[in-house]
């Protein structure tokens, strides 16, 4: 069984709510007593009934709250309060009542709870006469009975059906949303398409680049917001205004984990409950719509699979603002626990620490500090990468690879491969021009036709040499710009001497490094370096 959030829910804690109804307060005391028993009965065989439904849930009675002789058009009642009281303490999880008007008779009030205060509560209602579950599907649950059949039905109606239309358009990968993410703008040919917008386009590729050299989200917010380069709003000229106008590390989070930039459209990663609650649901994955190859990529697949990489290592920060080589891989030996990294203001040094320790160790006297100082840790595993991963890295097949893979070459490639075509379309037109000349010698064209055949395959032909011309003055460019930065023995050097340590490599090659309580340390290499 799940709640609204879709998480699994393993033990279901419930309030059986019993009232009686007026007709039933004037009748005898034995009577009325009789009627909240019953009430009660019934309740308690459903429950019976859902432990047989879902086996692998724990059930546990809170509380049987009832209100006896108190109207039911007001919600002010004793008991009623304690069970609003303890669903907000979070105590209670399912309430469950014989009918509707058990709940209340101001059906207004009561559509309120039933609809938004119970599902924002994470709270499944069932009422046994009526056949009300709030669990089975917050939205299309009919609750005849209650509604307010005018502008309430129509709101709900309309709601489901526009829901309906946005969930199709989404499975076959068309944009529904509002604004379209930075870097991207709305195809003015097509509404449901995405097309690239260049200024946020470069903003984008920016941040993913500078998540790559490992910097921080406070980082890569701080060098935006210094370089003054404009937040997302300001770019998208969006209506919505933003007060401030320095990057947040939450909008560069949202940006670097955002699948749209791959080309794959992603959207209904939120619902809501109904129309009428505000309350955003955030979905499991598994629940989005993502269909594929939908737009132009901004990035591609490796950059952004290697940005996950290195957000599922930095997962167990502990210090926001400080970026450790090794964060997030470092494990307690005796216990298993993350280990962290204190940082001291006025002290240079940096020291791990048990996270278990740190958090139960006085108390209960758990595990032992493994108090050592990080670099002198993370030294130790330098070395021990150098020595077991990077002498076995072949320096010429490397940069052989490196040639080969250089975005500049691969440019040079290219134009070249424009310029052949670019001469022997010149020289098939001057060849038609020959042609031309011949046939008016042979009288087969009027002069007329010659002026206008020339003047045709001469405007081609300079069409094409302006465009050759174009491609050399950028071939040109390229080789000397390369030639500035990019001295691809330089990179292997640094690689294989490991002098530039990166975060990515680090997380491709380690799996986990274990600390000892003796400050010795265990490295679980994802690769195995061959052996000779
Ligand atoms: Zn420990």
């Amino acid at each position: 069984m799940y709640d609204n959030f879709f998480n699994k829910i393993t033990t279901i804690n419930y309030i059986i709510y019993a009232r009686l109804s007026k007709e039933e307060q004037g009748k005898s005391k034995e009577d009325q007593s009789r009627s909240i028993k019953n009430q009660i009965i019934m309740c308690k065989n459903y429950i019976e009934e859902e432990k047989n439904i879902y086996v692998d849930c724990l059930f546990t009675e809170v509380a049987i709250l009832k209100d006896d002789g108190i109207s039911g058009t007001t919600f002010d009642r004793e008991d009623f309060q304690k069970l609003v009281s303890l669903i907000e303490q979070k105590k209670a999880n399912m309430v469950i009542t014989k009918d509707l008007s058990r709940l209340g008779r101001d059906h207004i009030q009561t559509d309120d709870y039933i609809e938004k205060w119970f599902p924002e509560h994470n709270v499944r209602y069932v009422s046994i006469m009526e056949n009300i579950d709030t669990y089975v599907d917050s939205v299309s649950n009919e609750i005849a009975p209650i509604i307010n059949w005018s502008n309430e039905n129509f709101a709900r109606q309309t709601s489901k059906k526009i829901k309906k239309t946005f969930k199709n358009y989404r499975e076959v990968g068309k944009w529904t949303g509002g604004e379209p993410p930075l870097g991207y703008k709305i195809d003015p040919q097509n509404k449901y398409h995405l097309v690239i917008e260049p200024k946020g386009k470069e903003v984008v590729e920016r941040i993913f680049k500078l998540a790559l050299e490992n910097n921080s989200l406070d980082k890569i917010a701080k060098i935006l917001t210094n370089d003054k380069v404009p937040i997302p709003s300001v770019i998208k000229k969006s209506k919505r205004k933003s007060l401030s106008e320095h990057w947040s590390s939450q909008s560069i989070k949202n940006i670097l984990k955002n699948e749209i930039y791959t080309g794959n459209m992603v959207q209904g990663k939120t619902t809501r409950l109904n129309h009428k609650s505000k309350k955003i649901i955030y979905l499991p994955k598994q629940q989005w719509n993502i269909i594929q190859n939908t737009h132009e990529a901004i990035v591609d697949k490796q950059t952004f699979d290697s940005v996950q990489l290195i957000f599922k290592s930095n997962k167990n920060k502990t210090i926001k603002s400080y970026d450790y080589l090794l964060k997030g891989l470092i494990k307690c030996h005796e216990c298993n626990h993350a280990i962290g990294i204190q940082h001291y203001k006025n002290r240079s040094k940096n020291y791990t620490i048990c996270s278990f320790y740190r958090k139960y160790g006085n108390k209960m006297n758990v595990c032992t500090a493994h108090r050592f100082s990080y670099e002198e840790i993370e030294k130790l595993v330098l070395k021990s990468i150098k020595k077991n991963c990077l002498k076995f890295v072949d320096k010429n097949a490397l940069i052989q690879k490196l040639n080969k893979r250089d975005y500049a070459s691969n440019q040079v490639f290219k134009l070249k491969e424009k310029v052949e075509k670019g001469l022997k379309e010149i020289a098939k037109l001057n060849n038609q021009l020959d042609n031309i000349y011949e046939d008016k010698l042979n009288d087969i064209i009027s002069i007329e036709q010659f002026k206008n055949f020339i003047k045709i395959k001469k405007n081609e032909i300079e069409y094409e040499e302006s465009q050759l011309k174009r491609y050399n003055d950028e071939l040109k460019k390229i080789i000397e710009a390369s030639k500035e930065n990019f001295d691809v023995n330089k990179i292997v050097d640094d690689f294989i001497n490991f002098s530039k340590p990166n975060k990515l490599l680090i997380v491709k090659l380690i799996d986990k490094i274990f600390l000892n309580q003796n400050g010795t340390i265990d490295i679980y290499y994802k690769i195995k370096p061959p052996h000779y």
